[in-house]
């Protein structure tokens, strides 16, 4: 077969598929539906807030795979999603939740965390972190320091955007880096969030909350 004659059989194959798929479209009445399912018309009008992405969702009439067209588009983030693991600190307040215990960096199994205990003027520890460190590139997302945590202070967040050029250390994530607020821990995990385990939870750390931090700022002070 000479080159012409291949390219314009390429070019016939796809313009093929092209009317195929758009006739079966108009066919079943999809022709005014989107990839991943809503109505078209819908999106023409009315697009996603300015600064947000359109969510796509695969419903129960989309035939097939569709594509979704990231970073434009992205499917929905469900909230039992596991990413890295952040530090909760409490918006009322300011208190910074972990104590520095270790539990975490124990449990952690490729064990990508470590931390730095306070400590007071006389050298004794403090139930604060100094600095709190987590290893981005190792952490396998398992949830497990999130599991152990008996302070309610790490839990897994959803931000899977986290690549940049320099791959070494700016994957080490700080204290700066990791923590967050429980606002917003709230806002992106509703469920667990509103939960009875969670809420006694909360309630008990808050009970200690005072006596911890009374401790931690006594030795801080040297009182
Ligand atoms: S995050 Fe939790 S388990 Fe880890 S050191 Fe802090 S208080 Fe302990
Ligand atoms: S999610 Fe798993 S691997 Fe990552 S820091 Fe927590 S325990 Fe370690």
């Amino acid at each position: 077969m000479s080159i012409g004659r291949g390219v314009f059989r390429g070019h016939w194959i796809t313009l093929r598929r092209f009317l195929l798929t758009f006739a079966r479209d108009v066919r079943d009445g999809l022709a005014l539906r989107r990839r991943g399912g809503g109505p078209l018309p819908v999106d023409l009008f009315r697009g996603p807030a300015p600064g947000q992405e359109r969510v796509v969702v695969q419903d129960e009439r989309t035939d097939g795979l569709f594509t979704v067209e990231y970073p434009d588009e992205r499917l929905p983030v469900y909230e039992r999603f596991r990413m890295l693991p952040v530090l909760i600190y409490d918006d009322e307040d300011g208190n910074v939740r972990c104590t520095s215990c270790n539990i975490c960096a124990k449990v952690c199994p490729p064990q990508c965390i470590w931390m730095v205990q306070a400590k007071s003027p006389k050298g004794t520890v403090v139930p604060l972190s100094e600095e709190f460190f987590i290893d981005m590139d190792v952490c396998m997302n398992c949830g497990l320091c999130a599991e152990y945590c008996p302070f309610d202070a790490i839990k897994m967040d959803h931000n899977f955007e986290l690549a940049n050029a320099e791959r070494h250390q700016t994957h080490v994530f700080d204290q700066r880096d990791l923590l967050v607020s429980s606002a917003y821990y709230a806002q992106t995990h509703p469920e667990a969030w509103a939960s009875p385990e969670e809420t006694t939870e909360r309630a008990k750390v808050a009970r200690k909350k005072d006596q911890r931090l009374r401790k931690a700022l006594g030795a801080r002070t040297g009182a």
